[in-house]
């Protein structure tokens, strides 16, 4: 079945630890279309300058993200620029932020548009993910959302408001603990699900993801990469991976969100081993499968049988 997002599609200038990229293809819509159309057709809303290139729209083209819903517009591309930490590169700085056509975007879904039975609302202003929520014909079968720290402390309730009304939140850690003012992770993604939505992805950087899901908690790894060059997009690439698993299988049981979450892992740690697009617009179906395998292989034990126990000092080990 076909995801709607609605983000940005930006143009960004980073600054990694591997090297500098201006002006990239980037934007929270355009990592999560691309990573998404591996397993599910996916329709974007947005908008976009004057400036944006032609070869940039063929990109999603070819990888049959629908882009009738890319608004054109007089003015320039959505610009971002962030600084990675040469320490610890899971730290970013945000150097700059210019809305150009973004300032006065108001989405309009097509009569097709508002029957998606998914819906992605990525890192854009909590009132235009609003605004979209409203227009959608019926309530989607799933709806996720994902923001950041410039949000909640900026526009705190209009965040809550859209918040109360979504399934899945995806934040960084450090955005769920300061979105409920909670300390502890575990509490506070409690807090948040008690708020409305069944499901609370906490994103961990290269310590993977913690999925609250119902009154379970599972843990998703991040893949062990000998070589990361960019981390800008991995939570949209993982959100993409992960909304793509359930809307090409529409298992929502708990099994199934957790194997969305391995395989949004997969797709996130693509996207970190290249600036922009590079790696994660030229995967192929059994690049991604060998990863998930790889990724499985990562965590696998074999549990305590019912009769087994630990090797305790002193007792009699079966
Ligand atoms: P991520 O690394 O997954 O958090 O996403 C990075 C992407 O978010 C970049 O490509 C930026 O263009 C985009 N982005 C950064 N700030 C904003 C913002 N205020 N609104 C919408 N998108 C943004």
């Amino acid at each position: 079945m076909s995801i709607l997002v609605v983000g940005s599609v930006a143009y960004d200038t980073v600054k990694t630890p591997a090297g500098t990229r201006e002006d990239a293809l980037g934007g929270s819509a355009t990592f999560f279309s691309v990573s998404g159309s591996y397993f599910a057709p996916v329709s974007v809303v947005a908008v976009v300058g004057e400036d944006f290139k032609d070869g940039d729209v063929e990109l999603l083209k070819d990888h049959g993200v629908d882009v009738s819903g890319l608004d054109r517009r007089p003015g320039k591309t959505f610009r971002w620029s962030g600084v990675y930490g040469a320490e610890d590169v899971n730290t970013r700085d945000t150097l700059d932020t210019q809305l150009n056509v973004f300032a006065d975007f108001a989405p309009e879904l097509s009569p097709e548009q508002r029957k998606s039975p998914y819906l992605f609302l990525a890192n854009i202003a909590p009132e235009l993910q609003m605004s979209v929520l409203e227009q959608m014909d019926e309530r989607p079968k799933l709806v996720a959302l994902d923001s950041m720290a410039l949000w909640i402390d900026i526009s705190h309730e209009a965040l809550e408001r859209i918040v109360r009304k979504v399934d899945v939140l995806f934040l960084d850690e450090t955005e769920v603990r300061t979105f409920t003012k909670r300390s502890n992770l575990v509490e506070a993604a409690r807090a948040i699900m008690a708020m409305g939505p069944s499901t609370v992805v906490a994103k961990r950087g290269d310590h993977g993801v913690l999925l609250f899901h119902g009154d379970s908690i599972f843990s998703a790894p991040a893949f062990p990469l000998d070589r990361v060059i960019d981390p800008t997009g991995a939570g949209d690439s993982f959100a993409g991976g992960f909304m793509g698993y359930l809307a090409a299988t529409g298992d929502l049981s708990a099994e199934g969100f957790k194997l969305a979450a391995m395989t949004g892992s997969v797709m996130g740690s693509f996207q970190v081993e290249s600036f922009s697009l590079e790696r994660t617009a030229s995967l192929t179906n059994d690049e991604i499968e060998a990863r998930f395998r790889a990724l499985s292989d990562l965590t696998k034990f074999t549990p305590l049988e019912d009769n087994e126990s630990l090797p305790f000092r002193g007792a009699a080990h079966a």
